[in-house]
């Protein structure tokens, strides 16, 4: 089911709220608000970087809150949240779901709870001789947690995709932000550009096939073959291919690798 489509989310929060606030704020459990164990997080190791990565139910989707205030139609539609496994597990989708009527009910307790597994990160990581890192906005685009963690753990990595504006002004040494192309925000692009932000692009690419090798002047990476955002050089388009739902999209969101080819030979 996409994003796009009313998911009887209502009936769900309602199922949640009181387990949330009484289950998730009383009985922590590792793990609770981040996860370690994907498939983006083990490339990352090999790269010597422990991840853990938080989910929430993207853009409205929880119902309560609205997580993404600059997400489109177009990247709502393609969104991870349906690339992955919540497509096929509704469990997977339910948590996220869960996680964000959380945060929303009990602020103090999720942000608690995010606390204890980046503790626990950083013990798995020096137990492992690996950099501990977060992205806490793995399907979502709110800086103010990250930002905060960040001046809380300043030996921890953080690193988000973001598309709120002059992204610039929220990174710190510890906090890495990598701007998303939505379709609608070329100028945002630009802009982001010029001040060192490096900008993501997800391309019509096939899994296997190579990525345009520029985008509007600027050089393109392969941004498929790990997620550890903040070792990329700078002043680069970060490529991904379109995954999962996103591969239906016919939305600007979606570049079309082809079009470039042809516009470059012209
Ligand atoms: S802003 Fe990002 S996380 Fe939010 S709906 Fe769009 S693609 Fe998904």
């Amino acid at each position: 089911m996409g994003i796009t489509q009313k998911n009887k989310a209502m009936g769900i929060i309602e199922g949640l709220r009181s387990a949330v606030v009484a289950g998730f704020a009383e009985g922590y459990k590792r793990g609770a608000v981040l996860q370690t164990a994907n498939a983006k997080t083990i490339k990352g190791e090999s790269l010597g970087v422990l991840t853990g990565i938080c989910y929430l139910a993207p853009a409205s989707e929880s119902g309560v809150m609205n997580v993404c205030t600059f997400a489109t139609e177009g990247c709502k539609e393609a969104c991870l949240y349906d690339s992955g496994r919540s497509k096929i597990f509704p469990d997977i989708k339910r948590a996220r779901i869960g996680k964000t009527v959380w945060l929303w009910e009990d602020r103090e307790s999720f942000l608690n709870a995010l606390r204890r597994d980046i503790k626990a990160l950083i013990r798995e990581a020096e137990r492992e001789g690996l950099k501990p890192a977060v992205r806490f906005n793995g399907t979502s685009d709110l800086p103010w947690v990250a930002m905060m963690m960040s001046r809380e753990f300043p030996q921890v990595m953080f690193y988000d995709y973001t598309k709120l504006p002059k992204s610039w002004l929220r990174t710190r040494y510890n906090y890495q932000l990598t701007f998303s192309y939505s379709g609608e925000n070329l100028a945002e692009c630009m802009e982001a550009l010029a001040h060192g932000v490096n900008v993501s692009v997800v391309f019509d690419t096939k899994r296997g096939a190579s990525l345009p090798a520029e985008w509007m002047g600027y050089r393109v990476i392969d941004g498929d073959e790990h997620d550890v955002r903040f070792l990329d050089p700078r002043g680069v388009i970060v490529g991904l291919r379109a995954k999962g739902e996103a591969k239906k999209v016919t939305s600007s969101f979606v570049v079309q690798s082809q079009l470039i080819q042809i516009g470059a030979a012209a």
